[in-house]
């Protein structure tokens, strides 16, 4: 391309789950200039300064861009032929000599943020046919998916705070001016909120930490790490004990009442307060607002869902909504209709399952087909059948992000072979025997698959790559090494996996006798489609016959992904609907209140309420807006500044342990210590101290040079894999006792 060329693109940023609209100005193969779209149909021109850095990622130095493998206990640079070659004969007689359970794969949140992982993770699995799948879900998001599969019969039915219609925000362990929203995709999040406030709304945040979102709310409260499903269930007892119950629109889907109501009288807001830091008459007037408020809604994010009783608290949310006839409807919480998704076929379902099989070493069930991540270096280490000696990460820096990173890192160091999807070879991808790059996110397609599904309001866009990728697709090394794993070997062509997936989809439609396209010829719909990349064309096919589409002409003037391509700031479909029953999935067609499994976690915690607390210090972690968990601190402008990965503490605690601002302190947990400076802050609640997760750069062998400078330490250090919310595997990771002390001067 002539490197005069002036162009103008349009793209939504895939770095965090808020979509918002990009307007990026090319030079030649160079962009020279990244703002908010101001006429993106969802985030009108708000941007955060991640959004602005999206060019540095691509032109970052350290960006792999070609594939690494070790020799000699050096990475180095390698051809594509050569990469999968390496890992057909070295991967392939490891699986043959003991069994598909000695591979474990862990996947990264990335791969929610790209069409290569939505579309073609799937056959990377399925051809490696081991049990051993890992994800970030069980360090963050497991027990919303748990408890909706419960309530709701489908892990993906998760309702979402109607924020653009609501008068009342209760939000707990969220920081959404921080973050940009989590299981919530609000782009401009911070505006919001101040229009909740603009329009006589009130917004009160529930937190450890006195947060940015916080200051910015009509009211704070602080709650002591972990007690959140105590002061939740506080209020639902307070709903029933002032007779304030009123299920609204969906009074008639509602099972298990009864239960709930039972079940709740242990928890009145008086008993849990001393527990929760919260007095009970605040619990019960926040009840009170919750009932009286017509637009009103409860919404709880990553700070009560990574504690022992996440599902519960992510249960008790919802339950909250319910009960105060939230749910389902405008200013409540509802549920979006994602535009490539399949029309549902509710009410009633087979509903939701966890436990279909059980992690080797520590007996964990399965959810969702994945293992806790907290059990990974269990199963590595541990002798016997189906040990784990093989590891595939893709998109993923478990060495950073898991619990008790110090163990896993030492187990990484033992496996006989690991391949790493990654763009770069960062803390866990130093370990891989093979490193395969993808292209950059400027380099590709995007539909936001994953959050579209979880939007405040309905959208859709599409965003053309802005370059050509310079080696292959994620999608073509995807379904490589899924051919490989699958036995076509390392010389087969991906084409050889999308010809088949496309297919496949195409005639589901065509011989469902409720689809339009029922009886219609396969070969007919896929030549309508045309020449276009696999996932692509899968997506096309997806949204042309979800809730929006034309049906490939059924319905003239429906959704399509030429119509989206001639859209490139997004088409608006509208504010959420109501959408109960047909969206309910559960056996018994109607929202199931009380599983036994959730009687069973409120028996957990009324036995926890009665027991002792203990007095220390407990740690919290923190997010911070430039900053995307571990992998963009490699951006000069997003680490530049004051360092800010530091231990923040109530100036009390301090003083209580001698610690001035700036000293360095030793943090010490169970299973683990790290040494980091001492940030006083009367922010934090007394009893409370923070670290950021995310940090702990410098690695041997790890190639972030900008991250290298600004390492910081590792929280993931010092939290503990034993712990585990018991009904989502999900790791704890807020609360964790510390002992915190001065380094000794010498
Ligand atoms: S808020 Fe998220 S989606 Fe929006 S610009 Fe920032 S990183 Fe990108």
């Amino acid at each position: 391309m002539n490197s005069n060329t002036h162009r103008t693109v349009f793209r939504t940023c895939s770095l965090c789950e808020a979509t918002c609209g990009l307007e990026l100005q090319v030079e030649g193969d160079r962009v020279v200039r990244a703002r908010g779209d101001s006429e993106d149909v969802f985030s009108h021109g708000y941007i955060c300064p991640k959004g602005t850095a999206i060019a540095a990622i691509h032109e970052d130095p350290d960006r792999l861009r070609r594939p690494l493998i070790r020799r000699n206990g050096q990475h180095v640079e390698a051809d594509w032929d050569e990469a999968f070659a390496e890992i057909e004969q070295r991967m392939l007689p490891l699986l043959e000599e003991h069994g598909r359970n000695s591979v474990a794969v862990y996947l990264g949140n990335p791969n929610a943020h790209h069409l290569a992982g939505s579309f073609y993770v799937r056959p990377v699995l399925k051809s490696l046919r081991t049990r051993n799948i890992f994800s970030a879900s069980t360090v963050d998001q497991m027990p919303k998916h748990v408890s909706s599969g419960l309530l709701f019969g489908s892990p993906g039915t998760i309702p979402v705070p109607d924020i653009d219609r609501t008068d009342f925000l209760l939000m707990l362990g969220a920081n959404p001016l921080e973050s940009n929203g989590s299981l919530c995709t609000a782009p401009d999040f911070p505006g919001r909120l101040k229009a909740i406030r603009a329009r006589g709304g009130r917004v009160v945040v529930v937190d450890p930490r006195k947060t940015r979102t916080a200051r910015a709310a009509d009211e704070h409260l602080f709650v002591r790490p972990g007690t959140d499903a105590m002061l939740l269930m506080g209020m639902i007892h307070a709903l029933f004990d002032e007779e304030l119950v009123d299920l609204g629109s969906v009074k008639d889907h509602v099972q298990g009442l009864d239960s709930v109501r039972v079940a709740a009288k242990s928890f009145s807001p008086e008993r849990v307060a001393p527990a929760c830091g919260v007095d009970g008459e605040t619990i019960r007037r926040l009840a009170r607002e919750l009932a009286a408020t017509e637009r009103g809604v409860v919404y709880g994010r990553i700070g009560i869902h990574t504690v022992g009783f996440g599902t519960l608290a992510s249960w008790a949310t919802d339950v909250l909504n319910i009960l105060a006839g939230k749910l389902d409807r405008p200013g409540g919480a509802m549920f979006p209709l994602a535009a490539h998704s399949r029309p549902s076929k509710g009410p009633g379902g087979r509903g939701f399952k966890t436990g279909r099989w059980q992690s080797r070493v520590r007996g964990l069930p399965e959810v969702l087909g994945e293992l806790p991540v907290a059990t990974l270096a269990d199963e590595m280490e541990t002798p016997g059948d189906d040990q784990v000696r093989a590891f595939v990460t893709i998109g993923g820096n478990p060495a950073l992000s898991t619990p008790d990173s110090g163990r896993l890192e030492a187990a990484l160091e033992n496996l006989d072979f690991m391949v790493s999807v990654d763009i770069y070879c960062n803390e866990t991808s130093r370990h891989a025997d093979v490193i395969l790059p993808p292209p950059s996110l400027l380099e590709r397609g995007h539909f936001d698959c994953s959050f579209v599904g979880l939007s405040v309001r309905n959208v859709a866009n599409y965003s053309p790559p802005v370059f050509e990728a310079e080696g292959p697709s994620e999608s073509e090394i995807l379904a490589r090494l899924a051919l490989i794993f699958g036995g076509q070997g390392a010389q087969a062509d991906a084409s050889e996996l999308d010809a088949p997936m496309l297919r496949g989809l195409v005639e589901g439609h065509v011989g469902d006798p409720e689809s339009p396209l029922h009886g219609r010829d396969a070969d007919e719909i896929i030549a309508q489609v045309g020449e276009r990349p696999g996932p692509e064309a899968l997506l096309d096919v997806m949204l042309r016959m979800g809730p929006y589409g034309d049906a490939f002409g059924e319905k003239p003037g429906g959704l399509s992904l030429p119509q989206l391509e001639a859209h490139p700031h997004g088409i608006d479909l509208g504010a959420l609907e109501a959408r109960v029953p047909e969206i309910l999935a559960t056996p018994s067609a109607q929202i199931e209140l009380a599983p036994e499994s959730i009687l069973r976690e409120l028996d957990r915690l009324d036995e926890k309420l009665a027991g002792e607390e203990p007095d220390g210090l407990v740690l919290v972690g923190r997010r911070h807006l430039r900053s995307n968990n571990s992998w963009m601190h490699n951006v000069s402008s997003l680490v530049a500044g004051q360092t800010r990965c530091t231990l923040q503490m109530h100036p009390d605690d301090a003083e209580e342990r001698s610690l001035q601002a700036g000293a360095i302190a030793e943090v010490r947990s169970r299973v683990g210590s790290v040494e980091v400076a001492v940030e006083v802050n009367a922010d934090l609640m007394p009893g409370v101290v923070s670290l950021p997760h995310g940090w702990g750069h410098g690695q041997p062998g790890a190639r972030l040079e900008v991250a290298a400078a600004h390492g910081g330490v590792n929280s993931n250090r010092l939290t503990d894999g034993l712990p585990l919310d018991p009904l989502s595997g999900n790791a704890v990771l807020n609360g964790i006792p510390v002992e915190v002390a001065p380094i000794a001067a010498d």
